[in-house]
Parts: structure tokens; sequence; C-alpha cells
């Protein structure tokens, strides 16, 4: 695994807590030689933070946190025309950026957390994908790369009072997929992850910060740590080139 990953540079969105925090961890743990991560969310103090973690428990990984708002399409295609020649070459775009505002019933879902669900899940994971392709295909080493996007279960299963979330889940799901058929010639692979629950800021965030309403909803199932899916995130990069997980769905035992 390590040796596949040697000399590759990781971008991964929503880096700042989380899947996104972990996966940054775990490619780190992997040790590869001269691998460089470029960690990006709009909390940069909490990405620097996590930069100098890696610092003390992988010295030889590179790491560059960025501030970033991937909903904002000019700030996209100015961080990556502005990356540093060194993490210039990006080999893998994680698109784990994501969030859910206001569960509600659809009558009562406020207009502003529909626009900032779809700008951000959908709209944001678009702008990154259209920013790093053309990277991708111009690569000296002709025309390959990975783009790994966080789905989830929801874009699957829609629950009541969740609407809006599990159809961006939903419209991420089409988007991969068109995604991967537009370039299924060429050597760049499309892959999603959908997590079912996990526990992160985001179980509790959903529930309008109501734990104990959350630990209610998904009683007797122990949910996920943010490490079991990073592990399979770095578990697809990691694998060889003509290996696609194209669609991989990770849910605890017991979650219906
Ligand atoms: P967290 O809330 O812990 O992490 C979300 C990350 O997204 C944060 O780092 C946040 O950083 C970042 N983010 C949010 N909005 C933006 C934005 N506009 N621009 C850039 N970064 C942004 O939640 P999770 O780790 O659980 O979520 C990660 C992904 O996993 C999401 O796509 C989520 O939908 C998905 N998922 C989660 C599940 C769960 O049960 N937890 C289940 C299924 C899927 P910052 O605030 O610093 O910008």
């Amino acid at each position: 695994m390590a040796a596949r990953l040697k000399g590759k540079t990781i971008l991964i969105t929503g880096a700042s807590s989380g899947i996104g925090k972990s996966t940054a961890l775990e490619f780190a743990k992997t040790q590869p030689e001269d691998l460089k991560l470029i960690l990006t969310a709009r909390r940069i103090d909490t990405l620097k933070e996590i930069a100098t973690e890696i610092g003390k428990q992988a010295p030889g990984v590179k790491v560059l946190p960025v501030k970033l708002d991937v909903s904002v399409p000019e700030e996209v295609s100015a961080f990556v025309g502005g990356l540093p020649q060194e993490f210039r070459e990006v080999d893998v775009l994680v698109n784990n950026a994501g969030l859910v505002k206001g569960m509600a019933q659809a009558p009562d879902i406020n207009p502003a957390d529909i626009s900032v669900m779809f700008a951000t899940n959908v709209t944001g994971l678009i702008n990154m994908t259209q920013a790093i392709l053309p990277i991708f295909k111009t690569r000296a080493d002709g025309g390959r790369g990975d783009i790994i996007n966080i789905g989830s279960i929801a874009g699957r299963e829609p629950y009541q009072g969740g609407s809006i979330y599990c159809a961006t889940k939903a419209a991420v799901r089409s988007f991969t997929d068109a995604l991967r058929r537009e370039l299924i010639a060429t050597r760049i692979r499309i892959i999603e992850i959908d997590p079912g629950q996990v526990e992160t800021e985001f179980s509790v965030v959903r529930f309008g910060g109501d734990k104990a309403k959350a630990d209610k909803v998904y009683e007797g199932v122990e949910p996920l740590t943010p490490d079991d899916i990073a592990e399979v995130v770095v578990f697809a990069a990691g694998r060889r080139e003509n290996v696609v997980l194209a669609d991989t769905l990770v849910f605890p035992n017991h979650q219906a």
C-alpha cells in the first residue's frame, strides 16, 4: 500500500474535523516516501493544528493547510491556480466537505438551509472536481488521478425530515456515476464511498445539537468512527491502478 502512495499528493476537502481529519491522519500513517497532503476547510487554525500533529507523527510527510470554502467557485479556482509548485501535481482529490442544516419536514425547510446544503455538498464537490480534472488530464505521466467522493447512505435511502440532505447526496451519486462514464476511456478513477452513521460533529449538528435525540434515533447501533471511513478511503487510493472501488457503502452493523 505505502509503495503505491509513494510520491503522491493528496488533496482533502473538509479536513478540519471528522472523516476528513481522520483521512489526513490515516494517509500520513502509511508514511510512504515523499507523501504530500493538502488539507482544506474554512477553519484554518484547526487545519494548522492538524498539520502540526502530522508533523510530529510522520515528519516525512509534507502538509499544506489552506483555508478554502468549496462553495465559492472563485475561491476554488484561485486556490488551485495558486498551489505552490511542490503541491501542484495533485494525484488524489478526496471530496469530503459536506454539511447538514436544519432537519425539518419538507414544508418547513428554511430556504437558506436548502441553498447552503446544495452549495456545499453538490456545487462545492463539482467546483473542486472541475478545478482538479485539468491537472489530472495534462500531467506529464499521462492523464491519471483519483477522485474520491464521500456520499452517504442518505443518497440511497432517503428518510423523513432529511429530504434536502438526502437529495444532495443522491445528486452526488448521480454526478459521480455520470463522471465515471464520461472518463471511462482514461486512467482517471472515480470512486464513491458512502458512509452510514459515523460519530462526528455532523452527527449531533444534524439533530440541531440535541445529542440525546441523536442517540435515540440510533438506539442499538454503535456508530462507525471517522477512522473506519478513513481506512476505506486510503485503501481505495492504494489499490493498483486497474482496480476501482467504484461504489462502496460502509455502515455499522445493525444500522437499518
Ligand atoms: P464534520 O462536520 O465533522 O466535517 C465536515 C467537514 O466539512 C468539516 O471539516 C468542515 O470544515 C467542512 N466543510 C463544511 N462546509 C464547508 C465548506 N463550505 N467549504 C469547505 N469545507 C467545508 O462531519 P463528517 O466528518 O461526518 O462529514 C464529512 C462528510 O461525510 C460529509 O460530506 C458528510 O455529508 C458525510 N457523511 C457523514 C456521515 C456521518 O454520519 N457523520 C454519514 C454519511 C456521510 P469547516 O467547518 O472548517 O469548513
